[in-house]
């Protein structure tokens, strides 16, 4: 399951693009992380490296389908963040 990489959050600093063994994550123009879908292994070493926590880990059955999201994006999901996690806000945190 790849992460959720959050538009506003990042300050793109690099980091995660650094740390992923799988080049799965590039900067795009704007100097914003974003993920490449097909590259992803669930490595997972891109979360703890974030700085600002824009590296989101999902619920298990949320299917990521972009690159990068936005915060509203997020909300109109119906999804809640807790530090480096993002939960359905109906089900149990
Ligand atoms: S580690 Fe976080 S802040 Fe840095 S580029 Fe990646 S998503 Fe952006």
């Amino acid at each position: 399951m790849p992460p959720i990489i959050v538009q506003e959050k990042c300050i793109g600093c690099g980091a995660c693009v650094a740390v992923c063994p799988y080049q799965a994550l590039e900067m795009d123009e704007d100097n914003i992380a974003e993920l490449v879908i097909d590259k992803c292994k669930d490595d997972w070493s891109c979360v703890p490296v974030c700085p600002t926590e824009a590296v989101l880990k999902p619920p298990a059955d949320f299917k990521v389908t972009k690159r990068v999201y936005t915060e509203k994006e997020i909300e109109q999901m119906g999804l809640i963040v807790k530090g480096t996690n993002a939960f359905w806000k109906e089900k149990k945190e």
